[in-house]
């Protein structure tokens, strides 16, 4: 089993484990949560602190939490590295909701200019003295994907975004068990979700063997820019993917495809089910694509047994005439060629009733009255977080107990909360006319070009004597 977090990302964010910060909506930042075990770091008696526009974030609080948790800010003392933090806020696993955040910031607005009395707060603790710097902010702990993965990755090249590289993953049948070629490498975006894609073994109706050469699918990934090469090759080593031997699903190569092909280092070939190619020249690379052994005598890169299918993704059309010149020489069919034209559909939950006084039809058509004032939404929404808090609690001490396979305290819990694994969503905490109607909107204009994508096929090739088998085996009727 694979150990990368992209793969088998457990519950739980782990010490040394990497998570995926997400800042804001569109911001988001990859962090090996570091144990704090190992003591100050950078002056921090916390060890490793994030420091974000949103506040500071020691590792400590981040470790441990589910996959998707909002974790607060904590107060570190970040103008005096070296010297002793103050000990402030050490509540960042302690989530303060949004609901507490309208509560407080309804308190504050509710302040009439004329009263001079200290403005009434839902927080006791407003009262206190203020920290030394403001823990205002929160967070929220991703697992890794490759989708979250495109966004945040350290951009070396252009990258394929998700639009593109589902689409086209699905064209090539990437699938468990398929071997990929991938050139150029890049930044690793599209390495990433291809080597999901073919984790896994293929589906078979007979046990696998000892001798299966294939245990995974896997990437064979060509970069010929050094720099480029080696920081990929530390970075698919840091995520599980590849430096593990036997669990490697990509193998990263320094080369230049043009002049040397596709066979590994060691002569070998990948056997490719399916290519993608994002290289400036395409055609250049596709002379290396062929069924037979090439005039050097070195063996195809391809798999003899299957069609193949590829993918060339070119940003200008003149690019894409030379490229599918080249394919139809060389014996690709099916040639066509797509443009994924992305538009974002975001969908919300208007919540009228609750904040601009409108009335609304609730469940089984009932009319629900609007909230008298802002303190009766405010504390509709409370009952709505608090109930969801509980039933998020339970679910995963429950989950939790699984995962240590603490049946009688599973089983305790599942009589608390009703949850299997079929179960989910569970219903609703609160009528759904509370949370709001489900609306969404669509953005009016369509992004920019990204690339044209190329598709195109290779039959396997059929010999006399793979007739002569095939007549064999399914005889033709006289
Ligand atoms: N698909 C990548 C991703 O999703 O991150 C981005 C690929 S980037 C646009 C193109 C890459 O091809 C560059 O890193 C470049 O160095 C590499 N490249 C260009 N010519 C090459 C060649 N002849 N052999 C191998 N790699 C090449």
């Amino acid at each position: 089993m694979s150990n990368s977090p992209f793969l088998n990302p457990g519950l739980r964010t782990t010490p040394n484990g990497l998570a995926i910060v997400q800042l804001s909506r569109d911001q988001f930042q990859p962090v090996y949560l570091h144990d704090a075990a190992g003591g100050e770091v950078d002056g921090y008696a916390e060890g490793a602190v994030l420091n974000t526009r949103f506040g500071s974030f020691p590792h400590s609080t981040m470790i441990g939490v589910p996959w998707g948790s909002q974790v607060r800010a904590s107060v570190v003392d970040t103008g005096s590295r070296g010297r002793k933090r103050k000990r402030g806020d050490k509540q960042g696993k302690q989530d303060k909701t949004p609901a507490d955040s309208v509560l407080e910031s309804v308190a504050e607005n509710a302040a009439t200019p004329t009263s001079d009395a200290p403005t009434p707060t839902a927080s006791s603790a407003a009262a206190a003295p203020p920290p030394p710097q403001a823990a205002s902010g929160f967070v929220h702990i991703l697992r890794p994907t490759p989708e979250v993965w495109t966004l945040s990755l350290p951009h070396r090249t252009q990258v394929v975004y998700t639009g593109d590289y589902s689409y086209i993953l699905h064209r090539l049948r990437a699938r468990p068990g398929a071997s990929i070629i991938e050139a150029g490498a890049g930044s690793g975006s599209f390495s990433h979700a291809s080597a999901r894609a073919v984790y896994g073994r293929q589906f078979s109706a007979a046990p696998p063997q000892p001798t299966d050469a294939k245990k995974n699918g896997h990437v064979y990934s060509f970069e010929f820019h050094n720099e480029r090469y080696r920081t990929m090759q530390a970075e698919l080593e840091g995520h599980g993917l590849s430096g593990d031997g036997e669990n490697d699903l990509v193998t990263l190569t320094n080369r230049d495809v043009y002049a040397n092909g596709f066979l590994l280092d060691d002569g070998t070939s990948p056997e490719a089910d399916a290519v993608f190619l994002d290289l400036p020249a395409p055609w250049r690379a596709l002379q290396h694509l062929t069924r037979s052994a090439t005039a050097d005598g070195k063996k195809s890169a391809l798999n003899p047994s299957k069609a193949v299918y590829l993918c060339s993704f070119s940003p200008c059309i003149e690019q894409v005439t030379r490229t599918v010149s080249m394919m139809r020489r060389l014996g690709w069919v099916d040639i066509d060629m797509v443009e994924v034209a992305n538009k974002k559909i975001l969908v919300y939950r208007e919540k009228p009733e609750l904040v601009s006084g409108k009335a609304c039809t609730g469940e089984a058509g009932k009319t629900v009255p609007a909230p008298r004032d802002v303190g009766e939404a405010v504390a509709r929404l409370k009952t709505i977080e608090t109930r969801t808090r509980e039933y998020n609690q339970k679910y995963w001490q429950q989950k939790d107990a699984e995962a240590r396979g603490d049946d009688d305290a599973a089983d305790k819990k599942e009589e608390d909360v009703d949850m299997d694994e079929d179960a989910t969503p569970p219903p609703p905490p609160v009528p759904s006319f509370m949370e709001g109607r489900v609306t969404s909107r669509v953005e009016p204009e369509v992004k920019t070009h990204t690339s044209y994508l190329v598709f195109a096929v290779l039959p396997r090739a059929w010999s006399e004597a793979d007739e002569a088998a095939a007549a064999a085996r399914w005889p033709v009727g006289n």
